[in-house]
């Protein structure tokens, strides 16, 4: 593993730091765009953000050029992530379904007709798409979902529900998985299919998450019309389809680079905060826990640029991702749940109150923290994935 950057690639970073410099709007503040529950205002902001990456040709920077992308290599794409969260830009997560997921999906199984008919518009965010895989009896076993579409001519006919469908509420289309077969083995018969989410038949209610958010949402589906052409991939192959676009979204989501932030300020606030008398680094407590999550950071850091290396050699992505999956999940729960309790009282004060420390982030981060524990594979699946196919221990 090489650690060094090329004097090509230290100059792209040069570039990227600059364009995000000249083109973050001089009023952002990054503080309030994380701590807000105002899910309105991040949505707007997020979006504005995603038409300058756009038009600036930063949208899709890991797409092939013939799609609209910009065909950057792996070390780009990666170094265009750290400056994205070392300047603390919004996140590309308003259409990070469409943009990490969809679109290499699309591009990977979809025809030439829909690769025209979605691709552009996932770019320039005018689609944005939500996930609409989960259902309430159907999370970490994927395969038992019980939504079914039925062939009738021309289009399927939808019927059943989906949960935790994160911001339906704000989306143009849904990424659905459907049982489009009862009578082969659950994984075999599931179908993929793009639903506009105009469609009549379809209901969204947004839920109310611990956080006072409503980030995600439960959809209903009664006899919902879904013309033919909009089945992604092959009638029954939609486990498959499914498979690539988890592929994707495991890749999208990275080491964590956001948490490097948690981690900086987490000791900058025990710089200033003092304990009898004294700054709480002078405390041996305080100062072990500092010390462990610096060095579990490292750790997650350095097996994600094993991975990164990995995939420059060509190799396919491995296990690595549920390392960092799990690794930066779980440490960013002990890091936050630490804070509020470095902070004491005043860390566990919600924005509305004056005395808050840093606006309320803390509790926030350390409530938001264990979602991030569940979403896109819960840590005892990953676990599971690790002790399987990482270790090669038995089921049993
Ligand atoms: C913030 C957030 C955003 C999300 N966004 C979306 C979205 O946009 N679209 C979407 O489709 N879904 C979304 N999800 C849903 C997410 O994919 C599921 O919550 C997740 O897969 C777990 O499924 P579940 O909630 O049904 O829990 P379950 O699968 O019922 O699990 C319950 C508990 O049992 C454990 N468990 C389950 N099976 C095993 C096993 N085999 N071995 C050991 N332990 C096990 C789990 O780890 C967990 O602790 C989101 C979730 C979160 C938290």
């Amino acid at each position: 593993m090489d650690l060094e950057y090329t004097p090509e690639e230290e100059a792209y970073r040069q570039e990227v730091r600059g364009w995000i410099e000249r083109n973050l709007p001089g009023d952002y503040d990054p503080d309030e765009y994380f701590s807000t529950p105002d899910v309105d205002h991040r949505v707007k902001v997020a979006l504005a953000w995603q038409k300058k990456l756009y038009e600036g040709g930063w949208a899709g920077l890991g797409w092939p050029k013939e799609y609209g992308g910009r065909g950057a290599s792996v070390v780009e794409t990666q170094i265009f992530s750290e400056e994205v969260s070392r300047a603390r830009a919004p996140m590309t997560a308003i259409n990070f379904v469409g943009i990490a997921m969809v679109g290499p999906t699309i591009i990977h199984w979809g025809t030439e007709e829909q690769k025209k008919r979605y691709l552009p518009r996932i770019l320039s965010s005018e689609d944005i798409w939500c996930q609409g895989f989960s259902e309430p009896g159907a999370g970490s076993d994927l395969a038992a979902l019980s939504t079914h579409a039925v062939e009738d001519g021309d289009h399927f006919v939808v019927n059943g529900q989906k949960t935790w469908t994160s911001l339906a509420h704000y989306s143009d289309i849904m990424y659905l998985l459907a049982r489009t077969n009862k009578d082969v083995p659950k994984h075999k018969g599931i179908s993929a299919f793009a639903v506009d989410m105009k469609s009549p038949g379809i209901t969204v209610r947004p839920l109310v998450q611990v956080t006072g958010d409503a980030d995600f949402n439960e959809v209903f589906f009664e006899d919902v019309k879904v013309p033919r052409e909009n089945l992604l991939g092959p009638k029954d192959d939609g486990w498959n389809v499914a498979i690539t676009t988890l592929m994707y979204e495991r890749a999208g989501m990275g080491g964590g680079l956001e948490f490097e932030h948690v981690l900086n300020q987490l000791v900058s606030r025990a710089k200033q905060v003092r304990h009898g008398g004294v700054s709480a680094t002078r405390d041996p407590w305080v100062r072990q826990m500092l010390a462990q999550f610096i060095i579990e950071w490292n750790a997650v850091k350095y097996t994600d640029l094993r991975a990164l290396s990995k995939q420059m050699r060509g190799e396919p992505p491995g296990w690595e991702g549920s390392i960092c999956k799990l690794g930066s999940s779980g440490l960013n729960l002990r890091m936050t749940d630490f804070a509020t309790e470095l902070l004491g009282p005043y860390g566990q004060l919600t924005r509305e109150c004056a005395l808050a420390v840093d606006r309320g982030a803390w509790i926030r981060q350390a409530l938001m923290a264990r979602a991030l524990t569940i979403g896109g594979g819960t840590s005892e699946i990953q676990r599971s994935i690790l002790a399987t196919r990482a270790l090669g221990l038995p089921r049993k």
